[in-house]
């Protein structure tokens, strides 16, 4: 039988925006000592759009550049891609046939458009080949920069700004309150992982962290001793998810994020995290 305190507290944490798979989980909630945050789609809305198109070459003008970066980006799902070939859309830009499309996971896509080998990639990707950055390319701000390469030549840029959820602001500064460490974790690069951990005050994060290590950081915080919880709405924070002590997906997430998850957020609000936790502690008090 389900204890009454127990039975009354699910509702009300339903009504109140939570969807508890794990009953267990929901009552450990109270040992939180680290909230690990997701960036894209968690503290951000994750709905990008276009800022600005850029070519580096005399053989693309700006149009150009978004309509090879826009047809490569058709068969992501990524919410850059989504950005992208929304704007391609909005301005009419005709997308192009790709052949031998490829994901390039936590790093960008690849494919062939007219036989001639191109990428849609991320400043990391550059850094890794050995391929300069020009000067000011990444701009200080809520910012993701795509970079298009022609045979592993920089062509082009396209940059995009998503926005950091208002109550973002709210959640980090009440769990900071409460004596809890507020992470995120983000495969984006170094100085959009920055700027928005210095708008939100976070305890500390990590970026360019590739799909398969994020779960890898949820294990080093519990290495150090820390009750971690972890919220994430993607394809690629469903082993962190499961990993941590406490698994919450954002509701506007993916499945597999929803699936593996121990509390879902329904209204994908991340403040709701904070409801957790008082909820959490309240049935654990009085079932003792
Ligand atoms: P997150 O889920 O934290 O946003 P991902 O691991 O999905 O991070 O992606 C990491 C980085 O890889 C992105 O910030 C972007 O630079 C690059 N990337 C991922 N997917 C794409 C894509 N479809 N097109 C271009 N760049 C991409
Ligand atoms: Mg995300």
């Amino acid at each position: 039988a389900i204890p009454l305190v127990v039975a009354v507290s699910t509702t009300l944490s339903a009504k109140n925006g939570l969807l508890i798979r794990n009953r267990t989980a929901f009552e450990n909630a109270r040992k939180i000592d680290t909230v690990l945050f997701d960036k894209t789609g968690t503290l951000t809305e994750g709905e990008f759009g276009v800022e600005a198109v850029e070519t580096f070459t005399d053989d693309y003008n700006k149009e150009e550049i978004l309509q090879k970066a826009a047809s490569l980006e058709q068969e992501s799902e990524h919410p850059i891609a989504n950005g992208i070939v929304k704007k391609a859309k909005t301005d009419e830009v005709e997308l192009l046939k790709v052949d031998d499309f490829e994901i390039m996971k936590g790093k960008g896509v690849i494919g062939k458009i007219n036989n001639t080998d191109m990428k849609a990639v991320s400043p990391g990707y550059l850094e890794e080949n050995n391929i300069e950055i020009p000067n000011d390319a990444l701009k200080e701000g809520p910012f993701t920069e795509v970079f298009l390469l022609e045979n592993d030549k920089l062509v082009g840029m396209i940059r995009l700004a998503d926005q950091i959820r208002e109550s973002s602001y709210e959640v980090v500064k009440k769990l900071k309150d409460k004596g809890i460490k507020v992470k995120m974790l983000t495969g984006d690069n170094q100085k959009t992982a920055e700027y928005v951990s210095n708008e939100l005050g976070l305890t500390d994060f990590f970026a360019e962290v590739l799909p398969d290590q994020k779960q890898q950081k949820v294990e080093e915080l519990q290495a150090e001793g820390d009750f971690v919880a972890m919220t994430g709405d993607g394809v690629n924070d469903a082993p962190a998810l499961a990993k941590a002590d406490i698994g919450i997906a954002i509701g506007s997430g993916t499945d597999v994020a929803a699936e593996t998850a121990d509390i879902i957020l329904v209204e994908s609000d991340p403040l709701d995290v904070l409801k957790l936790i008082d909820f959490g502690s309240l049935t654990f008090k009085k079932m003792l």
